[in-house]
C-alpha cells in the first residue's frame, strides 16, 4: 500500500482529497463532525511534516452548479476549531484567483477549496478538470474514504498527473483499507459477517462475495424475511421483495455448495403496525400471522446468532437486525452489538461498516469496544464487493 508516510512532505503544497460531506443543520452549521474529525490525523500530520494544505471535497449533490445551501464555506468555523488553525477558502476551485492563492503557500498555510460538485465536470471524471485542480499541489494524498468508490475526478482521474513520489493514501484511507483486508484477505477463522437492513435486493453481491471467504453468515433484518417466504415460510406483512425470492434461494444453495453455514432467524418479535406503540407478540419467523410483520428478530435468534459471533475470529457487521430506531424493536441489534464487544474483548477483529450498523455501534455507546468502524458506507460495501475501489487504485496502481 503506497501512503503518506512513504512521502518526503517537507514545504510541499499537499493537495488533499477530504470526505467534507458533512449534514449541515438549519443555521448551516455541521450536525455531525465525524467525517471532519476523521480527516484531521492526515491533515495535522501534514502540517507537522511542514507541508502546506490545499483541501478539497464535495459538499451534497448540487445539480445546476454553484448554490450557496452547498457551499463548503459553512464548514469552515467547524474545520478551523477542531483543526485548531486559521483556514482560508476559495470560493472557486478553479477560478484564477484559486491558483494565484496556492501557487505561492507557505509551510503552514491551509486553504479549503469551494465544493467541487459546483463543476458538473468533478462526477463526470472530466480529465481537463482533473488536470487543472492538479495544478494545486506538489503532492495528491487521497483521504476521501466514503467516495474512493467514485471515479470521479478529484478522487481518481488526478492522481494520473501525479507520478509515484508525489501521491498517496492519506492515513484514514490506510487504515480503512487496511481494516478490510484483514476481513477479506487475511481473516483468522472463523469469519462470521453479519448482514441486516431492509432489502436483499442491495447486498446480494455481497453476500455472494462473503460465501467465498466467511464460515458463518448471520441474516438478520427485515432482508431475512425473502429467504423465510423463498423456503415456504408464512411471512405475514413483513418486508419481503416478491421479485427476489429466487435469488435468495441461489443464495442458500451456493451457501451448501461452498461449505458456508447461514444463520436465518428462527423467531421474531412481531408487531401489528409500524409502530413505537404497536401490539406486539413473540412467534416462530416461518409462521408470522397474517398482517403481522417482523419488526426484530426474537430471543432464541439472539441467543443463536450471539453463540456464534462469540466463537468467531474475525466478524463483519452490516446492517441491523431489526427496526433499531423504535426502542421496541431494537434488542436484536444492542444483543448483537453486545456480542461483538465480548467477541473482540476474547481477541476477536471486529469491523463495523455501513450506515445503520454504524448508527447503531454509536447509539449503544459501544464503537471504542470494536476492532474498526469504518467512515465509508457505499465505499466499503463496494470494496467487498469488487476487492478493490478506483481511488485506491489510482494511488497504488498508476505509475
Ligand atoms: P439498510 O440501509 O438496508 O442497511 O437498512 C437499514 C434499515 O432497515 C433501518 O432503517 C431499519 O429500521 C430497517 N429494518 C431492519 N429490519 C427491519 C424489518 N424487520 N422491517 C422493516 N425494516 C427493517
Amino acid at each position: 500500500m503506497h501512503t503518506i508516510s512513504n512521502i518526503e512532505i517537507k514545504n510541499k503544497r499537499v493537495l488533499v482529497r477530504v470526505d467534507f460531506n458533512v449534514p449541515l443543520n438549519a443555521q448551516f452549521e455541521v450536525a455531525d463532525t465525524t467525517r471532519i474529525r476523521a480527516a484531521l490525523p492526515t491533515l495535522k500530520y501534514i502540517l507537522n511534516q511542514g507541508g502546506s494544505l490545499v483541501l478539497m471535497s464535495h459538499l451534497g449533490r448540487p445539480k445546476t452548479g454553484p448554490n450557496t445551501k452547498y457551499s463548503l464555506k459553512h464548514i469552515v468555523p467547524c474545520l478551523e476549531a477542531l483543526l485548531e488553525h486559521k483556514i482560508q477558502f476559495v470560493e472557486d476551485c478553479i477560478s484564477g484567483d484559486a491558483f494565484e492563492i496556492t501557487k505561492s503557500l507557505k509551510p503552514g498555510n491551509v486553504i479549503l477549496l469551494e465544493n467541487l460538485r459546483f463543476y458538473a465536470q468533478e462526477e463526470r471524471g472530466d480529465v481537463d478538470f482533473a488536470k487543472q485542480l492538479s495544478r494545486h499541489g506538489d503532492i495528491y494524498i487521497n483521504d476521501a474514504f466514503g467516495t474512493a468508490h467514485r471515479e470521479h475526478a478529484s478522487t481518481a482521474v488526478i492522481a494520473r498527473f501525479f507520478n509515484t513520489a508525489h501521491k498517496a493514501l492519506g492515513l484514514l484511507m490506510s487504515a480503512e483499507v487496511e481494516s478490510i483486508s484483514k476481513v477479506l484477505n487475511f481473516a483468522e477463522k472463523p469469519l462470521t459477517a453479519i448482514i441486516g437492513g431492509a432489502k436483499v435486493s442491495d447486498k446480494i453481491l455481497i453476500i455472494q462475495q462473503l460465501m467465498n471467504r466467511a464460515q458463518h453468515i448471520i441474516i438478520g433484518g427485515g432482508m431475512a424475511f425473502t429467504f423465510i417466504k423463498a423456503m415456504g415460510g408464512a411471512t405475514g406483512a413483513s418486508l419481503c421483495e416478491k421479485d427476489r425470492l429466487d435469488t435468495a434461494l441461489e443464495l442458500i444453495n451456493l451457501a451448501k455448495q461452498k461449505g458456508v453455514q447461514l444463520h436465518l432467524p428462527t423467531d421474531a418479535c412481531i408487531a401489528d403496525a409500524f409502530d413505537q406503540n404497536a401490539n406486539t407478540q413473540l412467534v416462530s419467523s416461518f409462521e408470522i400471522p397474517d398482517l403481522w410483520m417482523g419488526l426484530d428478530i426474537g430471543p432464541k435468534s439472539m441467543d443463536a446468532f450471539a453463540k456464534v459471533i462469540q466463537n468467531s475470529k474475525t466478524i463483519l457487521w452490516n446492517g441491523p437486525m431489526g427496526v433499531f430506531e423504535m426502542s421496541a424493536f431494537e434488542t436484536g441489534t444492542r444483543v448483537i452489538a453486545e456480542a461483538i464487544v465480548k467477541a473482540t474483548q476474547a481477541g476477536a477483529y471486529s469491523l463495523i461498516g455501513g450506515g445503520d450498523s454504524v448508527a447503531a455501534i454509536n447509539k449503544y455507546q459501544l464503537s471504542s469496544m470494536v476492532s474498526y468502524v469504518s467512515t465509508g458506507g457505499g465505499a466499503l460495501l463496494e470494496f467487498i464487493e469488487q476487492g478493490t475501489l478506483p481511488g485506491v487504485d489510482a494511488i497504488n496502481f498508476q505509475s
